[in-house]
């Protein structure tokens, strides 16, 4: 029999690694963002038209790239920030997979504008479904632009499974904000459709929760502080009396990256037991910090799914530190007469 094994050209394996990386438009804007922060970016902004189906467009002012390094960004499993499997222990960064801007471009029309400091010009490269359609100096600001149009635009399936405008929208402020929360240091703007919907100033932690869920927040926010040996906490809680029907302003981070996790979820509302009325939920902004070597977080390709060593310590370090500020802050039990 004759062999039938091919390797897939390029195109192709970008095009399935989209598949995972992107789901719709707010995981272009997260991986954009990201992308800005590991370029150490002081200025970012957010320009979506229509709910990223036409736009989406994230301007930095970080380092920016020389010119070839500007088309190997493109390049699938090409990246800046590791070099060998080890470093996967001691990650600085956000981005390490390399292929997040291969996939963006396999499934959408592209345009980098791109200048490092010291560099007279710059580059501008457009790329179309992996393409390289144009590649050109010009002078642009330092920093880098990524423009991404007409996402999924040779993926009807995709394309057609979008939600409305509304909801779109939806994730994509939801995906700003888990970003915005971890860089207080970093001034940030979105726009949406031409209007400014943020403008969140360099700040600290608590502000920056402030200026994006509104000043009445202020009074919610019990702080949450606690260093051990495994996990340093710190970070707010809402007073069980602010708890909502919805799990909307919950966040955990680890290491500056906002992560989903039932389990550490379940230590908080296990330390709020007793305080919250039936079927509703504390907010809460919790920031652990661990040994970049003690957590794994290429569990998926959208890294928001962790892997600790000492999960079991971590939520008992949780639950007790959350318990000590309920305590400290005098927060009295509700009656809860629907029981
Ligand atoms: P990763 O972030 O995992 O390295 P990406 O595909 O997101 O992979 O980006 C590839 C590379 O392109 C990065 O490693 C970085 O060197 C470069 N890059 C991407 N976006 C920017 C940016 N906004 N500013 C400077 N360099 C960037
Ligand atoms: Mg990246």
């Amino acid at each position: 029999m004759g062999d039938v094994i091919k390797l897939l050209p390029d195109h192709v394996a970008n095009q399935i690694a989209a598949g995972e990386v992107v789901q719709r438009p707010a995981s272009v804007v997260k991986e954009l963002l990201e992308n800005a922060i590991d370029a150490g970016a002081q200025q970012i902004q957010l320009i979506v038209k229509e709910a990223g189906k036409t736009l989406i467009q994230v301007v930095d002012d970080g380092k920016g790239m020389g010119t070839t390094d500007a088309r190997m960004s493109f390049e699938r499993h090409a990246t800046s920030k590791i070099e060998k499997a080890e470093d996967l222990f001691a990650l600085q960064t956000k981005g390490f997979r390399g292929e997040a801007l291969a996939s963006i471009a396999a499934i959408a029309h592209v345009e980098m504008n791109t200048r490092p400091e010291g560099e007279e010009l710059g580059t501008r490269l457009v790329v179309e479904g992996s393409k390289v359609v144009s590649q050109e100096s010009a002078v642009v600001p330092k920093g880098t632009s990524i423009q991404v149009k007409n996402l999924f635009f040779n993926i009807p399936a995709r394309r057609n499974f979008l939600k409305s405008n509304q909801v779109e929208l939806r994730h994509i402020t939801d995906e700003f904000h888990r970003v915005a929360l971890v860089h207080p240091n970093i001034n940030f703007r979105f726009y949406h459709n031409g209007s400014e919907l943020f403008h969140l100033p360099v700040s600290n932690i608590r502000q920056r929760i402030v200026n994006i869920f509104g000043t009445k927040t202020n009074e919610k926010l019990v702080p949450v502080t606690e260093d051990t040996h495994v996990v340093n906490i710190s970070g707010f809680i809402n007073k069980p009396e602010f708890a909502r029907k919805s799990r909307g302003e919950q966040f955990f981070f680890v290491n500056d990256r906002f992560i989903k996790s039932s389990y550490l979820n379940h230590a908080v509302s296990a330390a709020f037991e007793g305080l919250l009325k039936s079927d509703t939920f504390p907010g809460y902004f919790l920031f652990l910090e661990v040994d970049p070597g003690s957590v794994d977080i290429n569990i998926h390709p959208t890294k928001t799914e962790v892997k600790f060593d000492d999960e079991h310590s971590i939520y008992a370090i949780i639950r007790a530190a959350v318990k000590h500020s309920l305590g400290q802050f005098q927060v009295a039990p509700v009656l809860d007469f629907e029981h």
